[in-house]
């Protein structure tokens, strides 16, 4: 450990193998994981067709760079524009990077009218990664302190406030793009209405702004749809994808469709690993088994189990203010800090999160079944029964 950066307050314990939703330590000991790494692992672990597929690439080429075709990688892109409705991908290697490439996008959308300071509107308590951009797009003090200058070109508005959003425009010109997530994931499972989508959407036509989705976390099916926008039916001009659509290979996406595609050419951009084709084979197979195995039905069904099995189970217990999410992507908001519940449920063998510091929150495989789904509520109700008790 004392050769690793100080990067993570990490916990005491390390997995040697994964099965399904179970992950087991050095010990034997097993924890379900309501986790999925953070929503990467979307099959659970070592899901058969994923393991196939990723030795057969493996097998056959790994990486032949940019500079030429890579067949996996236009397959993708395919199948990729035909579930999102997009027209054109990018592709690279994780959350941030896909966010890069939205926000460079944006700018050459700007400079190309004429606006020479482009500006990106973004939210509090957004997160869109920790590259200067990105950090700088955060709606977030403590990933961005220590760490300025911070990158120009973007305002910050409440989450979901559209008259904010109106007002920024009517002083603003320089505007060409607003950028959020349709849930934030980081900012404590925060879920913009369809109203508000439809609204944004609205102002975004009006104003000829680009519409940015981060769909890093509630993208690829977890939420029980694709993509998060296709709960109100609008359609972003710009999309990122990243965590689940590898199911654990690294590999990040960045969408375009409208008039945000065919802005940029060659030296415009670029990635060396992006769209490789190890990454692009696993994300066609993550995509291929999601649909096979009808695993978005499943998430709608069991992410409302799991609600409705914490509501019951938690009734009455005191400080538990919201129990919310969509599909596999749910939050458990208490009227308090409540970090120690990760270490208590490690004890016990349960792998969650804690986010915006009174968030317990669940990213569970999309192959937890309804059972599993029972498991996770009798393991984790307990636990804030007697953190609220204190
Ligand atoms: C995790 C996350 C990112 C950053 O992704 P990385 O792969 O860690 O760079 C960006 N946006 C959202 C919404 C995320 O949840």
């Amino acid at each position: 450990m004392s050769h690793l950066m100080n990067t993570y307050a990490r916990q005491p314990v390390g997995f040697a193998r994964g099965e399904g939703v179970w992950l087991f330590d050095e010990t034997g000991k097993r924890y379900l994981d309501a986790l999925a790494g953070i929503a990467v692992s979307t099959l659970g672990h070592n899901h058969p067709r994923l393991v196939r597929t990723i030795a057969e690439q493996a097998a056959s080429v790994l990486h032949t760079s940019n500079l030429y075709r890579i067949p996996k990688q236009e397959a993708l892109a395919d199948r990729l524009a035909a579930i999102s409705g997009m027209d054109e991908v990018f592709f690279c290697n994780s959350g941030c990077e896909a966010n890069e490439a939205a926000i460079k996008l944006a700018r050459y959308y700007g400079h190309k009218k004429g606006i020479e300071l482009p500006t990106i509107i973004v939210m509090e308590n957004a997160f869109h990664g920790r590259t200067l951009a990105t950090l700088s797009a955060t709606g977030n003090r403590k990933t961005q302190a220590g760490f300025e200058p911070l990158v120009s070109g973007f305002v910050r508005v409440p989450y979901k406030d559209i008259a904010a959003i109106r007002a920024v425009a009517e002083h603003n010109h320089n505007v060409v793009a607003v950028m959020l997530e349709m849930i934030q994931g980081e900012g404590g499972i925060n879920i913009a209405d369809e109203a508000f989508q439809r609204e944004l959407r609205e102002v975004c036509d009006e104003r000829g702004w680009l519409m940015i989705c981060d769909e890093v976390q509630c993208g690829v099916g977890r939420t029980g749809r694709w993509f998060g926008f296709q709960q109100a039916g609008v359609k972003p001009d710009v999309m990122t994808l990243a965590k689940g659509l590898g199911s654990g290979v690294p590999i990040g996406a960045c969408l375009t469709s409208g008039r945000a595609a065919g802005l940029f050419g060659p030296g415009n951009h670029g990635s060396t690993f992006g769209g490789n084709p190890l990454a692009c084979a696993a994300a066609l197979e993550t995509l291929a088994v999601i649909e096979d195995d009808a695993l978005m039905a499943n998430a709608v069904k069991v992410g409302e189990a799991i609600r409705t099995g914490l509501a019951e189970a938690l009734a009455g217990v005191p400080g538990v203010v919201d129990i919310r999410g969509r599909g596999l992507m749910i939050g458990i908001e208490l009227d308090r800090p409540c970090g120690a519940l990760v270490g208590q449920a490690l004890d016990a063998g349960l792998l969650i999160n804690v986010t915006a510091e009174r968030v317990i929150r669940l990213l569970p495989p999309l192959t937890f079944t309804e059972q599993d789904g029972q498991t996770l509520v009798t393991m984790l109700a307990p636990l804030v029964r007697a953190h609220q008790a204190q």
